[in-house]
């Protein structure tokens, strides 16, 4: 019966061209599809995805079917828990790297497909939401020059419906790109010819804080987190002018101490994931920045209290009765949008309910609670008096 259900997706997927193109054999590619590694997306318009990695091809790989195309994944970027020796030794073989800020928002790759420019979440989903907040935002100048080329940047602002904390000055949605990549191969542009680029199309681009001496880039970037001091400022992504080598990322202990926050709210549907290497970035960070006793303790503090003050206010709102889940928001133009997106969510198996909608000037606004039913459940069996495990 699966094996039938599977042939009609293989029939929609020319598994030749995509053999051809990736370098996936096709008996792979037709094993990827049964085991749903490679998954169908029924949804406009019509593809599949890339649910993990594949040979060399990364998990969120979109390959379209009408027309046939390609965008693959956005890479993984690593992380290092101390600056030095971690800089030095990644960036060994060139003299100086490039610093931009890492802002907080969803990761996602623009790309023209047919005749529309899409905005591709980073799982390889097409987000409805996303796709019509692009088209808004950048002008599509950029792919009439270059239909074979992906933006990838943040969606940052308030009206977000995957990252609903926002500290920028900004009044909706916006994009900031950091990576200009080829479709099929992924292949990424040097990081000042991508920043002129964007900016000869009015495009942003994220903040760039200076080009450094390898050598001395853990000061400068300990300065940068530093100068950040109390703001939600995410971090920095630390990169090869000629992007060659693969980009490293560091991060701030206020914006580690925010993610435990937000994730130990719905301590049962993210908890688990976030604590561990979050606590240990603290500690590096802690020892590499010498801290005294006074500091020491000021980092145990924040760190405590963003565990379980979150925590204990979920505990107590769900003994109050109240369903526990987050709310965002979008803001959009036409109505239509927030259907597509509903049916976007479903998709994505994630519970919304979606709010009645404000009207602002020519556009709506809706607020959405997604509910997190893993973290109301496992309150409610402690309350029963139910065994942890
Ligand atoms: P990973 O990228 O390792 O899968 P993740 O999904 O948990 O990790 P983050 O820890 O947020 O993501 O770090 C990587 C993400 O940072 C990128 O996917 C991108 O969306 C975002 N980002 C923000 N600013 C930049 C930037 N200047 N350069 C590259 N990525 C950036
Ligand atoms: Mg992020």
């Amino acid at each position: 019966m699966r094996r039938d259900v599977s042939s009609d997706f293989i029939k929609k997927l020319d598994v030749e061209k995509l053999s051809k193109l990736t370098y996936i054999p096709e008996n792979r590619i037709i094993g990827a599809i049964e085991r749903k590694t490679l998954q169908y997306v029924h949804a406009k318009p019509e593809l599949f995805r890339f649910d993990k990695p594949i040979s060399n091809i990364e998990a969120g790989t979109s390959v379209f079917l009408e027309p046939f195309d390609i965008v693959r994944g956005f890479p993984k970027i690593s992380r290092i828990l101390m600056l030095h020796p971690g800089v030095a030794k990644h960036f060994s073989t060139i003299k100086t790297v490039l610093v931009e800020e890492k802002m907080n928002g969803y990761n996602v790759r623009v790309a023209l497909i047919g005749d529309r420019i899409l905005g591709i979440t980073r799982g390889g989903y097409v987000c409805p939401y996303t796709t019509d907040k692009i088209n808004d935002v950048i002008s599509g100048d950029f792919f009439i020059d270059f239909p074979d080329l992906v933006l990838c940047g943040e969606m940052v602002g308030p009206d977000n419906p995957y990252v609903p904390k926002s500290f920028y000055d900004i009044e909706s949605l916006e994009f900031f790109a950091f990576d200009i990549r080829e479709k099929i191969t992924g292949r990424p542009l040097p990081v000042m010819k991508r920043r002129e680029l964007l900016a000869g199309y009015g495009i942003k681009s994220v903040r760039l804080f200076g080009e450094f001496e390898v050598s001395e880039t853990h000061i400068k970037v300990e300065k940068i987190i530093r100068d950040f001091g109390k703001t939600l400022n995410e971090g920095v992504v630390i990169k090869d002018p000629d992007m060659q080598l693969s980009p490293i990322k560091y991060t701030s202990s206020q914006s580690n101490c925010a993610d435990l926050r937000y994730a130990f709210e719905f301590y049962n549907d993210y908890g688990r994931d976030f604590f561990f290497p979050r606590v240990c970035r603290e500690a590096f960070q802690s020892v590499e920045w010498d801290e005294d006793d006074t500091q020491r303790k000021e980092r145990c503090h924040r760190l405590g209290e963003s565990i379980l003050l979150p925590m204990t206010r979920t505990i107590e709102n769900r003994k109050k009765g109240e369903r526990i889940g987050e709310i965002v928001q979008i803001r959009i133009k036409d109505l239509k949008t927030a259907d597509d997106f509903q049916d976007h969510l479903r998709l994505l198996g994630i519970d919304a309910i979606f709010e009645e909608p404000i009207s602002i000037g020519n556009e709506f606004i809706i607020k959405i609670k997604k509910i997190n039913h893993s973290t109301s459940d496992k309150t409610d069996s402690v309350f029963k008096g139910e065994m942890w495990s």
